[in-house]
């Protein structure tokens, strides 16, 4: 038997099936139209913010990264509820365009900009996070040309990082930011050259669950900034300090404790030196935001025996949730939570493989994990479905279509 992750807060059982808001799982199929699908929650999305404003000082602001869940009626509720919005591509620049938000509330980083996509961001008034000097120069010279002031802040790659961070973005040689010891350089440059000035961007990471390391990170984030601030001889208007927020995902992880994170911050506020003292300052967060408050649903379409052991065959699979299946950004498989959907208050009595409906071997969602006995027609559930599931998945592989989706 292989453990499975905990299950998030928030859902329950409700006439034997799992539920979230008093709305089960049958009805969320009903509204999907078809499985495999992901239900996300408002509720929980809105209370998830809720608590974390309550724990953070009142002057940190939230920005949500988008990457981690773009659907449409998601971003919009979404961006109802945050101060802001970072995107790393044109695309999903487009995508709040469409949905009528002010380009003011966005922030653009992520190496590789195109100059279309730089000239769409600086019309429409986005900040730029410069990735590098040359970035620099295309983003002056298209500014010049459709004449309009860019807002720029400049990406710094730190040379330290979040410790225990599930994915490292920061500290020695990176494709992104600009090294933080040529940062107050380009500050004078771009400053100079008649930019409107909007600060630093320092991201040390992502997935951590130990407060301390977020702390540690926070404090090393603060006074790089005011030491790169003073170099170059400026003021921030604004300090996006990175996220790194982590959800736990697998058996003995621990949810962060984001009120210690909130005491630490208070501390450093004041006492924030003078080149921080009217910054406005920003946590940029995905998965913490909406990882936990979506579940992703498949149909179990045959259940085999072979060599002893029992597979449960779904209708979804890695096309729709890639780090379920433990290919994405992780190096030994584990399991994620999941249940028996249709049978969430039965006891345990089996072990089962969970698996997709694609021909490769890579396709499992769960490993030897000790379920109710389900057959055919039953839906199984996998947990922190709300991140990095549909916008990150190779939903084209195989030909088998993409799940559908909903925001209840
Ligand atoms: C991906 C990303 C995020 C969001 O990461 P999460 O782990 O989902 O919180 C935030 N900022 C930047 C720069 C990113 O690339």
């Amino acid at each position: 038997m292989k453990p499975i992750g905990p299950i998030p807060e928030g859902f329950e059982a409700l006439n034997g099936e799992l539920a979230f808001g008093g709305v089960r799982v049958s009805e969320m199929e009903a509204r999907a139209g078809r499985t495999p699908f992901f239900a996300y929650s408002k509720s929980l999305i809105s209370q998830r913010i809720a608590d974390l404003r309550a724990s953070l000082p009142e002057r940190i602001k939230v920005n949500y990264a988008i990457k981690a869940n773009s659907y449409t009626p998601l971003l919009e509720f979404i961006s109802g509820l945050v101060d802001g919005l970072d995107i790393a591509s044109g695309g999903e620049l487009e995508m709040l365009q469409d949905l009528g938000i002010d380009g003011r509330r966005v922030s653009f980083a992520g190496p590789g900009k195109r100059d279309a996509e730089l000239e769409a961001a600086i019309a429409a008034g986005v900040t730029l996070n410069l990735e590098s000097e040359n970035e620099a120069s295309r983003a002056l010279a298209i500014a010049e040309r459709i004449g309009k002031t860019p807002r720029l802040a400049v990406r710094v790659n730190p040379d330290f990082e979040l410790k225990g961070s599930g994915m490292k973005m920061g500290g020695g040689a990176k494709p992104f930011g600009v090294d933080a010891e040529r940062v107050p350089a380009l500050i004078r440059r771009i400053v100079d050259a008649g930019c409107e000035w909007r600060g630093l961007h320092i991201f040390t990471g992502s997935q951590a669950l130990s407060a301390d390391a977020i702390i540690e990170a926070q404090a090393n984030i603060l006074a790089l900034a005011h030491r790169l601030a003073r170099e170059a001889d400026i003021t921030l208007p604004k300090l996006n300090m990175g996220g790194g927020f982590g959800i736990p995902y697998f058996h003995g992880d621990e949810p962060l404790d984001l009120d210690r994170v909130g005491e630490a911050l208070s501390k450093h506020l004041q006492k924030l030196p003078d080149s921080l003292k009217s910054a406005e300052l920003f946590v940029e967060l995905g998965r913490y935001l909406v990882g936990e408050a979506g579940v992703y649903v498949t149909r179990i379409v045959d259940r085999k025996e072979s060599h002893g052991q029992t597979y449960l065959v779904t209708d979804g699979g890695l096309h729709h949730q890639l780090a379920a299946s433990g290919n994405f950004g992780t190096v030994v498989r584990r399991n994620y939570p999941v249940a028996i959907a249709s049978r969430f208050d039965e006891e345990p009595t089996e072990e089962v493989n969970i698996v997709g409906c694609l021909c490769t071997p890579l396709d499992r969602l769960a490993d030897k994990a000790f379920l109710p006995r389900a057959e055919v027609g039953d839906l199984v559930a996998v947990f922190c479905a709300g991140a990095y599931g549909a916008s990150a998945s190779p939903s084209a592989f195989l030909g088998q279509g993409p799940a559908a989706e909903v925001l209840i």
